[in-house]
């Protein structure tokens, strides 16, 4: 079996030698522009991880590593460090974490581990307060139920937003999934149709309002994804846990943890016979709100 595959030995200037010093490697600027991209990514989609990365390539040089899995093992560490002392440091700064590990009693849940993973379940306590009271209320009304939560907010910083949701760079703003049931009816406790909980949308039936039609805006987050709709289960929105959920946080909610706004898709607004004047239209350049529900305090 070895002669049928012989060790290839490249000459050291082979264009191909790869991993001896003499190999000319990616010039500099390639190297810093990768790495300024990687911290860019990492910020932009955990805010505090693209400073974990800089102190882990800081830490890899300075140890003189030079295999990736080692080098990633370290930035991994420095990631998972940076995350837990963020969760210590956000409550200084006004900003508490919505916890991803729900024990059996916990009516309130973060819809997936990686919400938690990313820094995106940041909150400032009168929305955990909300949030708790809410699932407390409708686990009263329909016992067992659980209330799903989705993107927060990161943990620090006002006016660094949370991507894609622009408004949501404060503490202030927290989304919610709907609750579903499923084609024969039957609730679905905990259950939303795509696995992170967004972009499965309910679609409006012909002849309802639809506020964005024949638009065509190009610098928008109101993405349809067409193309994946087809992939997600046929659940449907379950109107009574739903109804009241609204119902509450327009009147608790208001009045007790000075809710001020919630987004709903106009089509899904109607069919639920919402009329409270809290309850608005986001507008076409943000998210679709017919599959998640969009709530902020004042
Ligand atoms: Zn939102």
């Amino acid at each position: 079996m070895s002669h049928a595959f012989p060790a290839i030995r490249l000459a050291r200037h082979h264009p191909l030698a790869y991993g001896n010093d003499s190999t000319p490697k990616a010039p500099p600027v390639f190297r810093y522009a990768l790495h300024a991209l990687i911290v860019l990514i990492l910020t932009l989609l955990t805010q505090i991880g693209g400073i974990a990365y800089l102190v882990a390539l800081a830490a890899s040089r300075g140890w003189g590593l030079r295999r990736l899995p080692a080098k990633f093992a370290i930035f991994l560490l420095c990631y998972a460090g940076a995350t837990f002392t963020a969760s210590l440091a956000a409550p200084i700064f006004g900003r508490v974490p919505l916890s991803c590990v729900a024990d059996a009693a916990d009516r309130l849940v973060v819809r997936s581990p990686i919400y938690c993973l990313l820094n995106r379940n940041y909150v400032t306590p009168d929305v955990r307060d909300l949030a708790k009271a809410l699932a407390a209320h409708i686990d009263k009304e329909f016992p067992g139920t659980v209330t799903v939560a989705l993107d927060a907010n990161f943990p620090f910083l006002n006016g660094f937003p949370l991507l894609p949701h622009l408004s949501h760079a404060d503490g202030k703003k927290l989304d919610f999934a709907y609750y579903y049931k499923d084609a024969d009816g039957a609730f679905l406790n905990g259950a939303t149709r795509s696995p992170i909980g967004y972009f499965a949308f309910e679609q409006p039936a012909p002849g309802d309002e639809l506020p964005c039609e024949g638009r065509n805006d190009w610098l928008t987050t109101r993405w349809n994804f067409d193309a994946l709709q087809p992939l997600f289960p046929a659940y449907r929105i379950e109107e009574q846990r739903t109804s009241a959920a609204i119902g509450w946080l327009t009147s608790e909610g208001v009045a007790r943890f000075g809710l001020q706004k919630i987004f709903i898709e106009p089509h899904l607004k109607n069919a639920l016979g919402i009329t409270d004047s809290h309850v608005r239209f986001q507008g076409c350049r943000a998210a679709r709100h017919d599959d998640h529900i969009h709530i902020q305090v004042e």
